[in-house]
This record gives structure tokens, C-alpha cells and sequence, in this order.
């Protein structure tokens, strides 16, 4: 005869997430009411309802996510997290000026020496925006700056995902060829046993490094199996430049360098052919739009729907703070969304949960790391994010995914869980010192305006 199950028949997990509506974004699209989240150290070892996860397991800490939807960690597949201190530093300028006069002579006192202030620098600003990220729900970045040390240290005290690429701007420059990919190699090979970091190669774009330093990324990607970021057609005038120069448009040229047999991941692609996304399709490279920043600086909006009909695949990125400005990858999911819809004239372009898909399980994919993250399944990383859904602008709630996309954005974030650990908890951050880090904005904020003579 059948009773209660007793407790000590229940499997011990560390954590269970019970109540929840949860937006697993599995291949099945399954959305379970009441569910729950049975999670093993990093892992998902069990989802379902509520009940079912309770009959058959306890845990060390449970979290209750009544009146809550549960979704993947957001990933954010496009950004420059340490230029965080330069958030708001010079906005509504054309791009020469804001770069030529802002952006980079401060990079070049703050960013660019070999001083223990530049390395700080870096920490500090990555730390910031780290937890800027776990505030909107992103627990995975894609990155691409300077001194990848610091923001390794600062990813792994934050206890954030992301890959992170040293850009390679080589123009002008004498290049030992046989350097390309040491620093990316020698980083994976340090921080080997940190489940949460990864490195890339981060050739800039085409216009900042000549053809043989490309080759050699394209050599190196293909034998370390390394991913590729770098960012491509964001200006009008690349297109052309790059037919001038190498007689090719940028998507053949990289395939002519053999760039498209490497795992790669372009951001912005706002001015490329119909032609060029035959062959982004055929090689699998995905494109990593940004949609706030390319509006701020005026280049321009992605083709989204010709990338669709193509079969290319898209997924989408803040962009670094100095140029969007901020880190709420759900607010340019919202835009995005709208955007399109009215570009398109169809209302029924890019729905919300196509919208969440690409922003997790489908950016999963263009990172090469859907066997671990992404989706919310049995056997993958406990990454995900608990929207609070309790206050009257989240209530009624007819439809998660509109909701999630129209209605939440990040101030929605209540708790957020990466690698089985709660990183933020009731809206508060568990490992890192948010007063702190408010100071420390204040005291670079001070530096960089006397620097300006502001
Ligand atoms: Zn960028």
C-alpha cells in the first residue's frame, strides 16, 4: 500500500527552487505551473512541479518562488564590461568625437598602462559591472577588453560567466605573427579549473588588423577550438572599405581567411548582404546584435528578419555602458521587439518567446555552450533567474513571455542563481559589497573628470 513517502527516503540536493512558474526554454518549449528546480551543486539534477520535486527530494536551502516566473540566466552575447566607468561620461556626440576625445585618451591613461592603478582600474569597473549584470538577470557574458587578468579575477569574485577576449588591434603595428592567440592561450590555461571562465580570440574587426593577423586567428581558433569575437559591418562605410582594400565584402573575405570554419561570434552586423547571409548560414557564425547602441551612435538597425529568413542565427548584447547605457539585456529585448515589429509592419514579428529564446538557449548555441547552459534541464548548469512577479505592474499575468519581455525588465530581478550558487538574493547581492562599489564608482568618477578637467 502506498503512504507518505518518509524523509530520510528522500534524496538530498542543495537547493530547491519550488513554486515557480518556469519558462524552461527546452526543445519541447515547456512551461511548468507550480513548478520546481531541484539543483545538485552546479547542476539541475531534477525539474518539475512542485509536488513531484518534493516527494522526492530535500534540501540544504529552499527558495520560494510563489508569484514568480523562473527563466535561464540571461546571456549577454556582446559587451565591454570594464569601460563601466565611462557610463555617461560623454553622450549625444557624433563617434569621432566621443572616441576621439572621451573614450580613448581615458582608456589610454586609466586602461592602457602597466601600472598597478591601470590593473585596478579594470578590476574595479569589471566588478561594477558584474553585478550591474546580476541585477538584470545576466549571468553570462561574452566580453571583449583589455587586461582579461583583472577581469578573470573580478568575473570569479563576482561569481559570473563569461568568455573573455583580448582585443587584437594590430593595425600599424609590427606583429609577431607567432604571439597571436599567447595571451588567450596562456589565460585558458591559468584559469583551467574556473568552471565560470572561458577565453576567446577578439581580432577587433576587419578595418583595425591586417589580413595576415586575421589568417593566424583563423589558424589558432581552428586548432585550439577557440571561439572568435570580433565585431563586424557597424559602420556604413566598412563595407565598402574592405571591398576597396581586399576586393571582397567583409562575410567572403573572412571566408576566403578561412574565418568561417572557426566557432565565431560577430557583434552589430547592421550593413551586410543578402549574399553574406547565405554563407553566415552555411558556416554557423551567428551575429550578436545591439540594438540600444547602434541607435545611440546612429549605424543603423540589424536586418533581423532577412538574418531570420536566411537561417542565420541572431542573438543580442548590450554593448559596453559608454555607448547603451546600460546592462538591462530584458529593456533591449522590450525595444528590440517593438523596433522590428514596426520596421517590419508586422505585429507579428518576433514574439516574445522567440525573443527570450535567443536571448538564452539560442545565444547558448552561438557561444558553442548549449550543452551546459541555456535551457533549464536536468543535467545542465544551474544558471537561472527568479523575476519577482508580485507588484501590480507584473500583475495580471495572462502570458510569462510577454510578460517577461513588455512588461518586467530588470528591476523585475529578484534572485538569480549561477553555478548553483545564489549571487543575488532578495535583490541583494551575495558576494560582493554593493555600498563598496558605489564608493569605488565615486572615487573614479572624480579621477576621470579631473583627468578632463572637468
Ligand atoms: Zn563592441
Amino acid at each position: 500500500m502506498n503512504t507518505i513517502t518518509a524523509p530520510d527516503r528522500l534524496t538530498s540536493v542543495s537547493t530547491i527552487v519550488k513554486n515557480a512558474l518556469i519558462l524552461t526554454m527546452d526543445g519541447s518549449h515547456s512551461v511548468i505551473e507550480n513548478g520546481a528546480i531541484a539543483i545538485r551543486e552546479d547542476k539541475i539534477a531534477a525539474i518539475g512541479t512542485t509536488e513531484s520535486i518534493l516527494a522526492k527530494y530535500t534540501s540544504e536551502q529552499t527558495i520560494d518562488a510563489g508569484d514568480c516566473i523562473v527563466i535561464p540566466g540571461l546571456i549577454n552575447a556582446h559587451t565591454h564590461i570594464p569601460m563601466t566607468y565611462f557610463k555617461g561620461l560623454a553622450d549625444d556626440l557624433p563617434l569621432n568625437p566621443w572616441l576621439n576625445d572621451y573614450i580613448w585618451p581615458m582608456e589610454k591613461i586609466f586602461v592602457e598602462p602597466e601600472t598597478d592603478e591601470a590593473h585596478d582600474f579594470v578590476y574595479y569597473a569589471t566588478l561594477h559591472g558584474a553585478a550591474e549584470m546580476l541585477r538584470n538577470g545576466i549571468t553570462f557574458a561574452n566580453d571583449m577588453y583589455f587586461k582579461g587578468e583583472d577581469m578573470a579575477r573580478a568575473f570569479i569574485k563576482a561569481g559570473v560567466r563569461c568568455i573573455i577576449g583580448e582585443p587584437l588591434i594590430e593595425n600599424g603595428k609590427e606583429t609577431n605573427l607567432k604571439d597571436i592567440g599567447k595571451l588567450a592561450l596562456s589565460l585558458r590555461k591559468q584559469y583551467k579549473d574556473s568552471p565560470l571562465l572561458d577565453f576567446s580570440l577578439a581580432p577587433h574587426a576587419i578595418y583595425t588588423n591586417p589580413r595576415d593577423v586575421l589568417v593566424r586567428c583563423a589558424e589558432v581558433a581552428r586548432e585550439q577550438d577557440m571561439l572568435v569575437h570580433m565585431h563586424i559591418s557597424e559602420a556604413d562605410w566598412e563595407p565598402k572599405q574592405c571591398l576597396d582594400e581586399h576586393g571582397k565584402l567583409p562575410i567572403p573575405y573572412l571566408q576566403e581567411i578561412g574565418l568561417l570554419k572557426t566557432p565565431l561570434i560577430m557583434a552589430h552586423g547592421i550593413h551586410v548582404t543578402e549574399g553574406e547571409m547565405e554563407l553566415l548560414a552555411e558556416s554557423g557564425a551567428a551575429i550578436a546584435i545591439c540594438t540600444e547602441s547602434n541607435l545611440k551612435l546612429v549605424n543603423g538597425f540589424a536586418p533581423i528578419r532577412k538574418y531570420l529568413q536566411h537561417k542565420v542565427r541572431i542573438c543580442f548584447g548590450t554593448d559596453g555602458v559608454a555607448s547603451n547605457n546600460n546592462l538591462d539585456l530584458l529593456s533591449e529585448l522590450d525595444f528590440t521587439a517593438k523596433l522590428h515589429k514596426a520596421l517590419a509592419k508586422d505585429p507579428t514579428f518576433l514574439p516574445a518567446e522567440q525573443m527570450l529564446r535567443m536571448a538564452t538557449v539560442e545565444a547558448a548555441k552561438a557561444l558553442h555552450k548549449d550543452k551546459d547552459i541555456g535551457s533549464l534541464e536536468p543535467g545542465k548548469k544551474a544558471d537561472l533567474v527568479i523575476l519577482d512577479c508580485s507588484g501590480v505592474e507584473a500583475q495580471p499575468l495572462h502570458n510569462p513571455y510577454s510578460q517577461v519581455i513588455y512588461a518586467l525588465g530588470g528591476r523585475a530581478v529578484r534572485d538569480v542563481i549561477i553555478h548553483g550558487e545564489v549571487v543575488l538574493k532578495d535583490k541583494k547581492l551575495t558576494r560582493l559589497d554593493e555600498a563598496e562599489l558605489v564608493g569605488k564608482a565615486k572615487e573614479y568618477r572624480a579621477k576621470i573628470r579631473k583627468e578632463l578637467n572637468l
